[in-house]
């Protein structure tokens, strides 16, 4: 497969890699197994959490004795450095390797969150605490918010960003990919199947096919599935031009729907976890069960005790997102979910 340099990083990694998000859902055999498919089809990057539950434990039983030739990433989204220190050592431990190749700081998508983890005693100096001992080879960050990853980019410990990007949400386009590129750093490409809410593998990867420097991580939970994407990729095909309409066509659509998580929204003054009620159908794909109802679906079944419909968050939204509407549906879905278990 061909291969991506991830920016100043200079970690070589193969031109798709694998999200560890759905593997979650299925069982370690069944996680092995389609690991390792990944891996005999080339892939050679694999991104995890210490938040995704049993994913790195997972990750850590399917290479085990393969451990060389991959990069492995994962992320933390403690806000501490003594929190971050304990994740990365979570991390070693679960995934049974001395050293992980990329860490990064977990979903940043606020300012308060951004001064507190770069901040004194917070997640950054821990994180480069890590790597100068040598736990960690390179250190980034991950965030939803556009605006402030703009800025984070900027500061000189980051080697690669990781961000949502897809034929939906394109607008990174514009100035966030530039940008990585002038910084020289490597960028990660999030969510590039718009997180659970889009499944046309042929288009959304077609699209990504443009921006060949990019390295997008689909979360995988079926062999089949890492199969027609790694084919896909490897064709190196982008858009032609009826496809680019059918493209445009489907992102003018799922846009007015499609949750960029980006936190402008909130806070609400009725504590909605706006973002989490937004994006739970997605969540609902990928996630386990169990813990999607003990970490979301209790919250969002609540929403319309919560909500009083003031349409504050409405008009932040700069996506002009439905969300009255949408957190309604969702929460009859998490009724639904809270029920069947
Ligand atoms: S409309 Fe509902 S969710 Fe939105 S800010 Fe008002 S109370 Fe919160
Ligand atoms: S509802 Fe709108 S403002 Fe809120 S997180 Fe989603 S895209 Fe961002």
């Amino acid at each position: 497969m061909r291969k991506v340099v991830l920016g100043k990083s200079g970690l070589e990694v193969s031109a798709v890699g694998f999200g560890g998000i759905p593997i979650q859902r299925i069982s370690v055999d069944e996680a092995v197994r389609v690991i390792r498919r990944a891996l005999s089809l080339g892939v050679t990057f694999i991104d995890t959490a210490a938040g995704y539950s049993d994913s790195q434990q997972k990750v850590g039983a399917a290479i085990k004795g393969r451990r060389d030739g991959l990069v492995l990433a994962s992320k933390s989204g403690a806000p501490t450095r003594d929190g971050l220190l304990r994740d990365v050592e979570r991390s070693q431990q679960q995934m049974g390797v001395d050293v992980i190749d990329l860490y990064q700081l977990h979903s940043v998508s606020d300012r308060a969150g951004w001064e507190r983890v770069s901040g004194p005693g917070g997640a950054l100096e821990g994180l480069m605490e890590a790597r100068d001992a040598g736990h960690v080879g390179h250190v980034g960050v991950t965030s939803h918010n556009l605006g402030l990853a703009l800025e984070m980019i900027e500061h000189p410990a980051f080697e690669t960003v990781q961000f949502p990007f897809n034929l939906v949400t394109s607008e990174p386009a514009d100035e966030l990919v530039p940008k990585v590129r002038e910084l020289g750093l490597g960028f990660i490409v999030m969510k590039p199947l718009c997180g659970g809410q889009y499944d046309n593998a042929r288009l959304a990867f077609k699209f990504l096919n443009g921006y060949p420097d990019l390295v997008p991580i689909p979360g995988i939970q079926r062999a089949e599935e890492i199969q027609e994407i790694v084919s896909l990729v490897e064709s190196g095909e982008t858009l032609r031009g009826d496809e680019k309409a059918e493209a445009a066509a489907i992102a003018a659509e799922l846009g007015k729907l499609f949750c960029r998580r980006c936190g402008y929204c909130q806070p609400c003054p009725q504590g909605v976890a706006i973002t989490m009620a937004m994006t739970f159908e997605g969540a609902a794909k990928r996630m386990p069960r169990d813990r999607l109802v003990k970490d979301w679906a209790l919250h969002v079944a609540k929403v319309p005790d919560l909500c009083i419909e003031c349409g504050e968050c409405e008009e932040k939204c700069p996506y002009d997102l439905p969300i009255i509407e949408t957190i309604k549906r969702t929460a009859e879905l998490a009724r639904d979910i809270m029920d069947a278990v």
